[in-house]
């Protein structure tokens, strides 16, 4: 069997194990160096977590175990298509390989589907629903927290 086709099967496995115990059908991999490195299920139901999905657990414990929040050379391998939170986690760790067995219209029927949200995401900042805002605090006089982190790393 095609390698990347047994990691998706695996993910989808883990979905399946995580219905049985009440969760959500949602489970993914972390694979690096064609080995599974992490896996992860959606708790958002047992945690109250609204972050628990799959695909952030696995990336949470891959990043655990190589012990860096960097995760270059590191694929997902997902059981849905991922929604937009767990897309920009995975990019913004450097994740730069993203597979899904079952897509967005596959789970639309069963109210699963991200794809408003991508749509939404896909629009202006100002056109969306959510508000969204730059509301400026500082003291133009001070150096700015950004200004302070920068020679914070300098004195090391
Ligand atoms: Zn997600």
């Amino acid at each position: 069997m095609d390698q990347e086709k047994r990691f998706l099967r695996e993910a989808v496995g883990l979905a399946r194990r995580n219905i049985e115990t009440g969760g959500r059908p949602f489970g993914a991999v972390a694979v690096r160096n064609g080995e599974v490195i992490a896996e992860g299920v959606n708790q958002m139901l047992e945690t109250g977590d609204p972050t628990s999905h799959a695909e952030m657990n696995a990336l949470r414990l891959a990043a655990k175990r190589l012990g860096s929040a960097r995760l270059d050379g590191v694929a997902i391998y997902a059981s849905g298509q991922p929604c937009p939170m767990c897309l920009a986690a995975m990019r913004m760790a450097g994740i730069t390989e993203i597979a899904y067995a079952h897509s967005n219209a596959d789970a639309e029927p069963y109210g699963l589907s991200t794809a408003a949200i991508y749509a939404e995401l896909a629009k202006p900042l100002g056109e969306q629903s959510m508000r969204f805002r730059h509301v400026p605090v500082g003291d133009t006089a001070d150096p700015g927290l950004y200004a302070e982190w920068q020679q914070r790393q300098k004195k090391g």
